[in-house]
């Protein structure tokens, strides 16, 4: 096993790096974990993997020996230096600063795809968590024709994501997800894997996106929405948290509705599947 947190220290050092917080910089000194995330990535030579977040290159060192080509996007301008650096023998890597956000990823994948003649694109990162949630919504919701997302989260955000709907520790987002990808959990890790340590515990989840969706539905945005409004007043009854937000005119609609579909009147959002909020939209968009 290699020396992870000297070879860190000894970075930092030479390019006289201090974390920057506000970027969520935490970066990995345990090499077992990087094992465990590249394993379970099950990364090949067919594969283009995109690392969002690279920072030093720890993990980035580790897919490079895999994959046949890597694309890291890294918003600290002062990683681009070091990656540069440290990785200037790679031709099979890409280092863009940018926010990933900003990225057009549909075009970037398509192009590589095609100059390299790489099979699948393979999501891998140790995210940045304050923004874990717009960037894993952005990866699912651009239907990228992605293979899988492997990411390092928060343990209570990895938790929510990985939930089953209409069992415990749901939230809206746990319904997208199932929408778009089968999940995983892969390992806890605990803060003392990072330097900086974090203040919180980590996991790492993967999402394997599905080739079909597990439902059907007619108009996916209300679904979403109803669902979103649905967990933003949880503590009440489905039907008036619906009334309230004007998804129904009246409660007499909404409990009709729910009555054609077999639900309680008095049910609260997180019990539902996501079928029967796939059934509450359909309901709505044939009336
Ligand atoms: N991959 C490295 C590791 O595991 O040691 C660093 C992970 S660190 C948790 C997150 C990285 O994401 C940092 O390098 C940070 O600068 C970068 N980052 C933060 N916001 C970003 C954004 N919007 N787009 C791209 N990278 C970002």
């Amino acid at each position: 096993m290699e020396n992870i947190l000297q070879e860190t220290i000894s970075i930092m050092k030479k390019y006289n790096i201090k974390a920057n917080k506000a970027l969520g910089q935490n970066f990995l000194i345990n090499a077992n974990v990087i094992e465990n995330i590249v394993e379970s990535s099950n990364i090949k030579r067919e594969d283009l993997v995109i690392e969002i977040g690279p920072g030093l290159g720890t993990l980035t060192k580790y897919l490079l020996e895999k994959a046949g080509r890597v694309i890291c996007v890294e918003l600290d301008k002062r990683m681009i230096e070091i990656l540069k650096d440290r990785f200037k023998n790679f031709d099979k890597l890409e280092i863009l600063n940018q926010d990933i956000l900003e990225v057009n990823l549909n075009e970037l994948i398509n192009k590589e795809k095609e100059k390299y003649n790489l099979q699948n694109v393979k999501v891998v990162a140790n995210l940045p968590y304050y923004i874990t949630t717009p960037i894993i919504m952005m990866l699912l919701e651009q239907e990228l024709n992605l293979d899988s997302i492997t990411v390092m989260i928060q343990k209570e955000v990895a938790d929510r994501l990985i939930a089953i709907p209409g069992k415990k520790n749901t939230g809206a987002i746990t319904y997208t997800i199932y929408y778009y990808a089968e999940t995983e959990e892969i390992l806890e890790v605990p803060n003392s894997s990072f330097i900086p340590a974090p203040e919180v515990t980590s996991k790492v989840i993967k999402l394997k996106l599905r080739k079909e969706k597990p439902i059907q539905v007619k108009n996916e945005e209300l679904m979403f929405k109803i669902i979103k409004l649905a967990f933003s007043q949880r503590r009440k009854t489905l039907v008036n948290s619906l009334v309230n937000s004007k998804i129904f005119s009246s409660k007499e609609e909404a409990e009709k509705i729910l009555k054609e579909i077999k639900l309680d009147k008095n049910i609260r959002a997180e019990k539902l599947s996501l079928q029967d909020f796939a059934s509450i939209a359909n309901c709505i968009s044939k009336s």
